[in-house]
């Protein structure tokens, strides 16, 4: 079998594989990208957060994305019922990108993946990556191209940066399930329609369902009249919903009436996609001689839009520990990469779980509210979950619960 050589093979070019190998690349290392798939290629999670912006701009792909023409962002909007509530990130308790975009991520990644080729990039699409070997001195992968021809990658370090693929945890046996209850959900891409003047389209719009607080749509315009529009529910609960996905998810978005009235122009011009049980954690975001990126780890949920913020904060944050590893300086990847990843997922946490009781929905949707507890509030949907200056960081569990109990 054919042997090629390099520092860092990464697998996957969704955003943490791009990120990363652009900011090793910054460094001076060989890097190869393994992508199963052929680029552009559809893949959900099309609302960024603020945060994420940092690290498009450290790897050297942010002037790319902004003149990208993607929709601008500026804030979350949540509607229940008839109460509307809308957090404006430019207005937040952390210092930092206020503003964002909504994107396509079939453009978006296709983007970010020319980004690091431009900048020197190995990306090898269309090669699986098949088994891996961790324990030999030099770690290695083996691939598997389009014309099943199969060879193999020895590096210095393994990123996996598979997503969904989730390659490590299977290979390596490190899945654990997720706390969450199974969730689904349905989605499409609709002509919008849209002609309510008041409506936001610089925001992400998320509706609480009109008798389940557990279930609600997301609505994120695009630019160019378009928008992706789906819905999130326990899998029983979308069960009982029969028909095409496409059926399923206009019955469902239309029990909500607010959404109905948005929508009455609409084109459903796609059909709707269906995914279930998407929450996964692992036992280690790392092991000798490899790490986990971004949804290769933990996904948590997507309510407050965070995964692709989590996937290249992560990616920004391996790169740095690899950086110093090269340099042959101490390294412990459980406390330079582990913790401070977890601690601002955990973070996310706090609030998804909220969101589901119903109580983080009382809480926003609250008459009276403290404008820097919103700040604070609004640093955390911007995605600044690692600002441990905010107490609702630094100490989320308790200062929430507090919260939720004064919110009654
Ligand atoms: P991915 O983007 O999944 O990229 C992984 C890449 O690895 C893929 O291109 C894949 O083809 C490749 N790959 C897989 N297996 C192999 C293999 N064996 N060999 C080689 N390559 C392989 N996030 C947000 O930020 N905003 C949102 O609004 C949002 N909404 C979401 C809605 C839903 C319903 C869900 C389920 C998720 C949502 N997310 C959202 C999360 C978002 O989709 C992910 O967190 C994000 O895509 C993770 O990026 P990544 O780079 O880790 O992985």
């Amino acid at each position: 079998m054919k042997i090629e050589q390099c520092d860092v093979v990464i697998i996957g070019a969704g955003p943490s594989g791009s990120v990363a190998a652009a900011l090793l690349l910054q460094q001076g290392r060989k890097v190869i990208v393994l992508e199963r798939e052929q680029f552009p290629r559809f893949s959900i999670g099309e609302s960024l957060l603020p945060q994420s912006m940092e690290y498009l701009q450290q790897a050297g792909m942010l002037q790319a994305v902004v003149e990208a023409g993607f929709q601008y962002k500026n804030g979350a909007a949540f509607v229940r019922g008839d109460r509307y509530t809308a957090f404006d990130f430019r207005d937040k308790h952390s210092s930092g990108w206020g503003t964002t975009y909504q994107v396509q991520r079939a453009n978006f990644d296709h983007l970010l993946a020319k980004e690091a080729q431009r900048q020197g990039a190995d990306i090898r699409f269309q090669h699986s990556v098949i088994s891996v070997d961790v324990e030999s001195e030099k770690p290695s992968v083996v691939v598997r191209d389009a014309d099943n021809n199969e060879y193999r990658v020895e590096a210095d370090f393994i990123l996996d940066a598979s997503g969904f693929g989730r390659v490590l945890p299977r290979l390596l046996q490190l899945e654990t399930p997720s706390n969450f209850p199974v969730r689904g959900a349905i989605f499409t891409h609709i002509a919008d329609g849209i002609a309510a003047p008041d409506f936001d389209r610089n925001k992400i719009r998320i509706t609480v369902h009109p008798e389940h607080c557990n279930v609600w749509y997301w609505l994120i315009p695009f630019a160019g009249g378009r928008c992706s529009i789906g819905v999130v529910g326990e899998t029983e609960f979308l069960k009982q919903y029969q028909g095409s996905d496409s059926e399923r998810l206009h019955a469902l978005v239309m029990e909500d009436p607010a959404s109905c009235q948005l929508l009455k122009n609409a084109k459903w011009d796609t059909p709707a996609r269906a995914i279930t049980g998407y929450s996964a954690n692992v036992k280690s975001l790392w092991g000798k001689n490899y790490a986990l990126l971004g949804n290769a780890g933990e996904f948590l949920d997507p309510v407050f839009s965070s995964g692709v913020t989590i996937a290249v904060k992560s990616a920004s944050m391996a790169a740095g520990v690899l950086q110093r590893q090269f340099a042959g300086g101490r390294v412990d990847w459980e406390n330079d990469y582990a913790v401070p990843m977890k601690k601002g997922v955990d973070a996310f946490r706090t609030f998804v779980e909220s969101w589901y009781a119903g109580d983080f929905q009382r809480v926003i949707f609250h008459e009276n509210q403290q404008p820097e507890v919103r700040r604070m509030i609004a640093a955390i949907l911007a995605g600044y979950a690692w600002d441990e200056s905010n107490p609702y960081v630094a100490d989320s569990k308790r200062r929430l619960n507090t919260l939720e109990e004064i919110c009654v």
